[in-house]
């Protein structure tokens, strides 16, 4: 038996005003046959990652394709995307005879040119395969769950948890799937129910929590093969942005038709519950100061550079400067420049700073500041669950009582060592301001007393009205009120 496994992904915000190039590639994922790690799966790698440690005992070869992963920025340049695209392609056919293919995609990217390029893909490497290879696909929630991609696959399994904590065990269970179906032991059929929404589903809420314990528990029994619930990724202008729920089952197509139906439906229902109350800025810090635990913690995330924001917003650390703050800790602001000229200082050195607010409108203006250099730190790294996340170069630096971790490798709050390396201990801050949206709460729920969400004035607008889409397909709710959901496959 030969499988082959490769991954081109990212996750394009096309209203972000950072292109993304190869070089975004280099510096995030960029690996060829063999050169992927043994010990970790990078961004979106878990499906080969996986393969590859089971592939002795389950009697299988695993032919290994390139792995390509970007962070999260704006539209791919299409040259660029051709090239690595093209690359996988060359290896797949190279590779043939097959029995199957594993991708490990997003489900997100945008290249110009295409705005389906997880479809582009899927459908090329079909044409090569041939009908009979199972063709078996990882991707997470906050993606494009189009008609393209999900015809031209056999299996398609999302990432269930926000934060995505179980990108390995999905990636497990595509593989146990994808053999099961290679061996003839199941013959999957899918079911896409579009709910026609925008929303955010933080699984870490309540309701949201127990909507997906409840549609993983119909997993293994009544031939139900696989329940997927696409959240979508709303910073994108592509035609089949929407919230979709999938459903595998084991060749019965009624079933799954049906399945996919009732969840969706339950979906529609959680309408305007599913995401955390958002405070303004001085809400927020009142709330914060005046609180009688710490640390608490305030997530940003109209600034999540998970989400292809820029990550230099000032506007919430402007005010905790101009209130004077006490025992603040503020990160990650991304100016590469800023940490350089920190470096050049030196740590203990008190100079005058210009930071962050740089990349556009949405960045707010930078801070002008006297600062202090508390610490500096070179090729630092933070965690997120299995896998480290690079951070680059750091410096952290003190302006009356906040201090701000300043990063070179753009990315949001995801671990506490994103302080840790620079001696800022987040537990025993009063306040930590994180940029996030939901991935935070990994590491840093468990230290915080208290969460606070704030929709500052980055460019991930919590309110999707405010959004400028052109190709969204309507009616789509909450641009709309009136919306037609129903079964699409
Ligand atoms: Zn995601």
């Amino acid at each position: 038996m030969r499988l082959f496994s490769a991954t081109i992904a990212t996750e394009t915000n096309t209203f972000s005003p950072l292109p993304t190039s190869l070089a975004a590639y280099q510096e995030c994922v960029f690996l060829r046959p063999g050169e992927h790690p043994q010990d970790t799966p990078l961004m979106c790698t878990a499906p080969l990652f996986v393969a590859r440690r089971r592939a002795a005992a389950e009697d299988f070869t695993l032919i290994e394709g390139s792995c390509f992963a970007a962070s999260p920025a704006g539209t791919t340049n299409r040259a660029d995307y051709e090239f690595m695209r093209d690359e996988i392609l060359a290896q797949l056919k190279a590779a043939l005879p097959l029995d199957g293919v594993l991708l490990g995609l997003h489900g997100a990217m945008v290249a110009h040119g295409y705005d389906d390029v997880e479809g582009d893909v899927i459908e090329r490497v079909r044409a090569l395969v041939g009908p009979g290879c199972i063709i078996g696909v990882e991707l997470d929630p906050h993606c494009h769950l189009t008609l393209k991609r999900v015809r031209a696959s056999d299996i398609i399994i999302l990432y269930k948890e926000f934060p995505h904590t179980d990108v390995v065990e999905r990636a497990e269970d595509l593989l146990t799937l994808v053999l099961r179906t290679i061996r003839k032991q199941v013959t999957p059929v899918m079911s896409l129910y579009d709910c026609r929404q925008i929303a955010s589903y933080p699984t870490t809420l309540p309701l949201m929590r127990a909507f997906v314990d409840k549609t993983a528990a119909m997993e293994g029994k009544d031939g139900v093969l696989s329940v997927s619930i696409g959240h979508c990724f709303p910073y994108a202008d592509v035609a089949e942005l929407s919230g979709r729920i999938l459903v595998i089952t084991d060749n019965d197509k009624a079933k799954a038709d049906r399945l996919a139906t009732e969840i969706g439906q339950e979906f529609i229902s959680m309408r305007g519950r599913t995401a955390p109350d958002y405070l303004s800025i001085e809400d927020g810090i009142d709330t914060a100061v005046t609180f009688n635990a710490s640390p608490v913690v305030m997530a940003d995330p109209a600034d999540n550079a998970g989400g292809g924001a820029p990550s230099d917003n000032t506007t919430i650390l402007r005010r905790l400067i101009e209130r004077d703050v006490p025992d603040a800790a503020v990160g990650p602001i991304w100016d590469p420049i800023a940490v350089r000229l920190c470096f050049d200082a030196g740590e203990g050195a008190s100079f005058p700073l210009r930071f962050g607010g740089k990349i556009g409108p949405t960045s707010g203006a930078p801070i002008d500041a006297m600062v202090t250099v508390t610490a500096l730190k070179r090729d630092c790294w933070q965690s997120f669950g299995p896998t480290q996340v690079p951070l680059g170069d750091c410096a952290a630096v003190k302006v009356g009582g906040v201090e701000v971790v300043l990063i070179s490798n753009r990315t949001q709050a995801l671990g506490l060592e994103l302080f840790r390396n620079l001696s800022i201990e987040p537990a025993e801050r009063k306040l930590v301001v994180v940029k996030s949206t939901n991935h935070f709460m990994a590491a840093f729920g468990p230290i915080a007393k208290k969460v606070i969400y704030v929709d500052a004035d980055g460019p991930l607008s919590r309110d999707y009205r405010r959004i400028p889409y052109a190709k969204v397909q309507r009616p789509i709710w909450p641009l709309d009120a009136e919306t037609a959901p129903g079964l699409i496959l």
